[in-house]
């Protein structure tokens, strides 16, 4: 099976819950408190024309708000986008969340599941979306009962004139986090990730402009519009704006979402926000982004962990999904497990991917790896599958033999 998966998703339960495993029982801000803390006061000035779209977006635009369910995408460029397209219009809301390691959208909707449902409605006032789908993994079972009668709540406080929101679960399938395999999953059809261009903001749900926006991004909005977008972007280090939270994961000490400045680095997130490594583990190395964005050695921990910052190193952020891994991990299996999950979850649409994965792990699984071989496979994949899992699956791959050396002998 995918040990690292199981022992991310371990690290989640533990964290997330604070209680005894397996049935953990969550205690949301529920309606009522919610709107005694000042919420939904937001959404009803945008309503009432006390607020204008503009206004709105530019204080997303100064807060340097990106898509945080790993694209990155600038969040205020994205909702002007759509706003700018040709009516009628749709919204889903990425929930997800089935990136290996990557545990914050669960923890946020856990806890405070109406300031991602205010960001929602804000959103669709914002663009003009006459509905939302909010499509949520379907391993969050507490979560969906709470989404489910907590918009119920919402209709009956009539703080859903202008849009319907509907809740979708999703199947287990990794690809459907994917926006365009999303929606077509919710439009009933097989999670299949569509080509590009058409963009879902120009053609997405139903054919309809359509914005998709994770439930972290969204979770940010009210506490954005209210404090100002300067505020946020205060929060982060130089040149990376507002604050993030890091789902880590691994051999550390306290595993959990740590809630800090955009920009910080592995090591700090180690040394001063999980206690260090665990008793008899040496810190060896870190996916910086869950199963697809690589790996690096521990000589590259002081690394802003943000969008754009390690591409150049073959890698990326992602989600924000921090695995940290020791001298007792062998990155060789660490690597091929990582592909066996992919090779699970590619949807088979494309060759590249479906085949390219399958061969990587007969060729990785013999033990001594056919590097020229593996470089190639690596390249076809990258360069010619649809989505992103098959151009980032050999990543892992490509990071072994450039940062672990060692562990290839
Ligand atoms: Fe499906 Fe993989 Fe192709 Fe993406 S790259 S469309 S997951 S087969």
């Amino acid at each position: 099976g995918h040990r690292l998966v199981e022992h991310a998703a371990a690290a989640s339960v533990r964290d997330a819950s604070a209680r005894p495993d397996p049935a953990p029982t969550i205690e949301p801000v529920r309606h009522a408190d919610y709107r005694a803390g000042g919420g939904y006061a937001l959404l009803r000035r945008c309503l009432d024309g006390r607020l204008t779209p503009d206004a709105v977006i530019a204080e997303i635009e100064k807060a340097g708000l990106r898509g945080l369910g790993g694209a990155g995408f600038p969040t205020a460029r994205k909702w002007s986008l759509v706003r700018a397209a040709e009516g009628p219009k749709l919204m889903a809301v990425n929930a997800d969340e089935g990136e290996p390691g990557t545990f914050k959208d669960r923890w946020f909707l856990e806890r405070d599941p109406h300031r991602m449902l205010e960001g929602a409605l804000v959103a669709a006032w914002v663009v003009g979306a006459e509905a939302v789908y909010i499509y949520l993994r379907d391993e969050y079972p507490e979560i969906h009962a709470v989404l489910h009668d907590e918009i119920a709540a919402l209709a009956a406080a009539g703080l859903t004139p202008h849009t319907e929101v509907h809740l979708r679960r999703g199947a287990g399938a990794y690809i459907c986090g994917e926006e365009s395999a999303m929606i077509e999953s919710i439009e009933g059809k097989r999670g299949l990730p569509r080509h590009r261009p058409p963009y879902v903001a120009q053609r997405g749900l139903f054919d309809r402009p359509t914005l998709v926006n994770n439930v972290e991004t969204l979770w940010w909005i009210r506490d954005i519009v209210e404090n100002g977008g300067d505020w946020f972007a205060a929060l982060g280090k130089p040149g990376h704006p507002g604050l993030r939270s890091y789902s880590v994961s691994g051999r550390v000490k306290n595993p959990g979402v740590k809630m800090v400045a955009a920009g910080t680095t592995a090591r700090e997130l180690i040394e001063q926000h999980c206690g260090g490594m665990l008793e008899g583990h040496a810190f060896k190395g870190y996916l910086p982004g869950g199963a697809s964005g690589g790996i690096l050695p521990a000589s590259m921990a002081d690394l802003p962990l943000d969008f754009g910052q390690l591409e150049k190193h073959g890698c990326f952020v992602g989600s924000h999904a921090v695995v940290i891994l020791s001298d007792r991990d062998d990155m060789k299996d660490v690597a091929l497990n990582l592909l066996r999950f992919f090779e699970d979850e590619s949807c088979g649409q494309c060759t590249p991917c479906r085949t390219g994965t399958e061969k990587a792990v007969a060729l990785m699984a013999g033990g001594s790896w056919d590097r020229p071989l593996l470089e190639e496979l690596t390249a076809v994949m990258r360069d010619a599958s649809i989505c992103g899992l098959g151009q980032a699956a050999g990543n892992p791959i490509l990071s072994v033999m450039k940062f672990f050396p060692e562990d290839l002998r």
